[in-house]
C-alpha cells in the first residue's frame, strides 16, 4: 500500500492517507476520511466548550447554577445533581428509527430533546466553576483536570496542589503561571520543567533549584540566565529583581524572552516516545501526529491521548484506559470501541452518541446512563439491536459517511465558545461559512471596575486582604472585569506575587499561545556547526547538520530549532 494524496473537501488543501492509516480504517470498518486531519480536529473541537461559563437556571429544579450552556440555548439544561439523579432515564426520549430520513438527522433530533448536564464535575468537593473534571477538592475555575487540591484558574492539571494559572502539569505544588511542569515545587513563570523547585522563569530545565531565567539546564543550583552565581549573589539578584511588583515581573519576563530567543530548543517536546511525532509526548510508543500524549501506544491524529490509551485515532481526549476509539471527543475511564462519539465515559461499543455514561452497544443515543442495546434512545433486545444496527450502518457506508463526525450544525455550542476557537480562530462569518453556530450572549462585564490600576499598589506587600473582596478589576489587555478570590489572594501573598493585571482568560490565552499550535511542519535542523558552546565538539558534524524532522515550529518562526542529537549536545 502506498500513501495516497487527497484534497480536503473542506479546506481544499492536500492531505495524505498513509498505509498505517488504512490499517486503522480497515480495523474500525469505517470509510476513509474526506477531510484533512486539521479540519477533522476542528470539527470535533467545536463540540467542546471547556471554559466559557454562564450563570443560568437549572431547567428542572430552577436553582441558579453555573453552566457551559448560555441561558438562551434552545434545549433543556439540568444541574449536575438533577441530571445524575435516578428519577429519570433518557430512554423516555427514545424514538423509532425512520428509514425514510437520514439517520444522523434523527440522532440530532434526539440530542436536542434530551436534557444536557450543565457542567461535568464528578466527585468534586467544595469546587466551583469546574468542568470536564473529576476528583478535585477546594478548586476554582478548573478544567479537564483530576485529583487536584487547591488549584485555581488551571487547565489540564493532574494531582497538583495549591497552584494558580497552571496548565498541562502533573504532581506539582505551589506553581504559578507555568505550563508543562512535572514533579516540581514552587516554580513560577516556567515551562517544560521536571523535578525542579524554587525557581522563576525556567524553560526546559530538569533537576534545578534556585535558578532564575535559565534554559536547557540539568541539575543546577543558583544559576541566573545560565550563569553560575554564589548563594549570596543569587539572593541579591532575586531581592533586586523586585518580583513582588508588577513592573519587576514584566521587566524580567521581557529579559527572559530576549535571552531565550538566542538559545537552541528541541524540535519538539518528545521524550521516550519511539515512532512518535507531534509535540508534548512522554513515555509513548508509535503515536503519530499526537499532541499532549503520555502513557499511550499506537495512536494517531490525537490530542490529549493519555493514561493507557491504545489504538485511538482521530481523538480529542482519550484516556484512563481507552482502547480502539475513532473520531471521538472526550472519551475516558475504561472505554473501548467508540466511533464518532461525544463524551462517552465508562462505555463500550458506542457509535454516534452524545453524553453517555456506563452504557454499551448503543448507536445514535444521547444522555444514556447504564443502558445497553439502544438506538435513538430506544432499547432493543440484543438480536433486534444487531439487525437494526447492521441495516443503519450499511446505509451509512453506502453513503460513504460511516466514520465521518457529526456535521458542524449539530454542535450545541457557538464556535466562539469552544476550544476550536483557540486553535482555529474564526470570526462569525468564517464560522458560519463552515456551518458552525456563533454565540453572542454576553460573557462577563466591562466598565464595572471599582479601582484603577494606577491606584493599586505595585507590590503585593502593600496590598491588604480587606481590599480584595471589595474590588473589581479590569484587564489591561481586554478590559474585561474580573475578581481575585480570597484563596487566590492568599496564594499571591504567600508567594510574593503581584496581583495579575490580565484577566484569567488573557492569562490562559498567553500560556496556550506559548505552547505552539497542534500541527507540524517538515524542517531541517538549524545547527550550522558554528556553535561556540563548550559542547560544540560533541555535535559530530562540521558544517550544517543534515537531520530533518517534523516540528510544531512553522518555517517562519524565529526560534533556533535543533534536532534531538544537536539539542542533547547543547544541554548543560
Ligand atoms: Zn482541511
Ligand atoms: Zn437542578
Ligand atoms: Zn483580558
Ligand atoms: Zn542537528
Ligand atoms: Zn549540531
Amino acid at each position: 500500500m502506498n500513501p495516497e494524496t487527497r484534497n480536503c473537501q473542506n479546506c481544499k488543501n492536500e492531505f495524505v492517507i498513509e498505509p498505517e492509516d488504512r490499517v486503522f480504517y480497515q480495523k474500525f470498518g469505517v470509510c476513509e476520511p474526506k477531510m484533512c486531519p486539521l479540519c477533522r480536529a476542528q470539527r470535533r473541537l467545536a463540540f467542546r466548550n471547556e471554559r466559557v461559563f454562564y450563570k443560568r437556571a437549572c431547567d428542572k429544579c430552577k436553582r441558579e447554577i453555573v453552566s457551559m450552556y448560555s441561558p438562551n440555548k434552545p434545549y433543556p439544561v439540568w444541574c449536575y445533581e438533577c441530571w445524575f439523579k435516578d428519577d429519570w432515564d433518557a430512554t423516555e426520549y427514545g424514538a423509532e428509527y425512520d428509514p425514510t430520513r437520514p439517520f444522523l438527522e434523527q440522532v440530532n433530533d434526539i440530542y436536542k430533546k434530551v436534557p444536557k448536564v450543565a457542567l461535568i464535575y464528578v466527585r468534586s468537593v467544595n469546587s466551583e466553576y469546574v468542568n470536564i473534571s473529576a476528583d478535585n477538592k477546594n478548586c476554582y475555575m478548573l478544567v479537564e483536570s483530576s485529583n487536584n487540591e487547591g488549584c485555581i484558574h488551571s487547565y489540564w492539571v493532574q494531582q497538583c496542589r495549591d497552584s494558580v494559572d497552571l496548565s498541562y502539569s502533573h504532581q506539582t505544588e505551589l506553581a504559578y503561571d507555568s505550563d508543562d511542569c512535572y514533579n516540581s515545587y514552587r516554580l513560577l513563570y516556567s515551562k517544560g520543567c521536571h523535578d525542579s523547585r524554587d525557581s522563576y522563569f525556567l524553560y526546559d530545565c530538569t533537576g534545578c533549584s534556585d535558578c532564575i531565567g535559565c534554559v536547557n539546564l540539568r541539575n543546577k543550583q543558583y544559576y541566573v540566565f545560565n550563569e553560575r552565581l554564589d548563594k549570596e549573589s543569587y539572593e541579591r539578584f532575586l531581592a533586586k529583581a523586585g518580583l513582588d511588583t508588577a513592573s519587576g515581573v514584566e521587566a524580567l519576563r521581557k529579559k527572559f524572552a530576549d535571552f531565550i530567543a538566542n538559545q537552541p530548543r528541541k524540535y519538539a517536546e518528545i521524550v521516550n516516545a519511539p515512532g512518535s511525532s507531534g509535540n508534548y509526548i512522554y513515555d509513548a510508543k508509535n503515536c503519530r501526529k499526537c499532541f499532549h500524549s503520555y502513557d499511550a501506544e499506537d495512536c494517531a491524529y490525537g490530542e490529549h491521548v493519555w493514561r493507557n490509551a491504545k489504538d485511538c485515532v482521530d481523538v480529542s481526549t482519550a484516556g484512563r484506559n481507552a482502547q480502539t476509539i475513532y473520531n471521538s471527543i472526550n472519551t475516558g475511564i475504561d472505554v473501548a470501541n467508540h466511533i464518532c462519539c461525544v463524551q462517552g465515559w465508562s462505555s463500550t461499543f458506542l457509535e454516534y452518541s452524545f453524553n453517555c455514561f456506563n452504557s454499551n452497544h448503543s448507536l445514535g443515543c444521547a444522555g444514556l446512563r447504564k443502558k445497553d442495546y439502544c438506538i435513538l434512545n430506544k432499547q432493543y433486545s440484543p438480536e433486534e439491536y444487531d439487525d437494526l444496527r447492521r441495516k443503519i450502518i450499511e446505509e451509512m457506508k453506502a453513503a460513504g459517511e460511516y466514520g465521518e463526525f457529526f456535521s458542524s450544525q449539530f454542535s450545541p455550542f457557538g464556535y466562539n465558545e469552544t476550544v476550536a476557537q483557540e486553535q482555529f480562530p474564526l470570526d462569525a462569518t468564517g464560522a458560519e461559512r463552515l456551518g458552525f453556530g456563533w454565540e453572542n450572549y454576553p460573557r462577563g462585564t466591562y466598565g464595572r471596575e471599582t479601582v484603577k490600576w494606577e491606584a493599586v499598589p505595585e507590590s503585593i506587600r502593600d496590598f491588604h486582604s480587606q481590599d480584595i473582596t471589595q474590588n473589581i478589576f479590569a484587564c489591561t489587555a481586554c478590559n474585561k472585569n474580573y475578581l481575585v478570590i480570597p484563596t487566590e489572594f492568599q496564594f499571591y501573598k504567600k508567594l510574593d506575587i503581584p496581583l495579575p493585571r490580565l484577566c484569567p482568560d488573557c492569562r490562559h490565552a498567553r500560556r496556550m499561545i506559548a505552547r505552539g499550535p497542534s500541527r507540524l511542519w517538515s524542517r531541517a535542523c538549524m545547527c550550522d556547526g558554528s556553535t561556540s558552546s563548550p559542547q560544540a565538539s560533541q555535535h559530530g558534524h562540521q558544517d550544517r547538520c543534515r537531520n530533518e524532522f517534523e516540528t510544531p515550529y512553522a518555517p517562519n518562526r524565529t526560534e533556533i530549532v535543533y534536532c534531538e542529537s544537536c539539542y542533547n549536545s547543547e544541554i548543560a
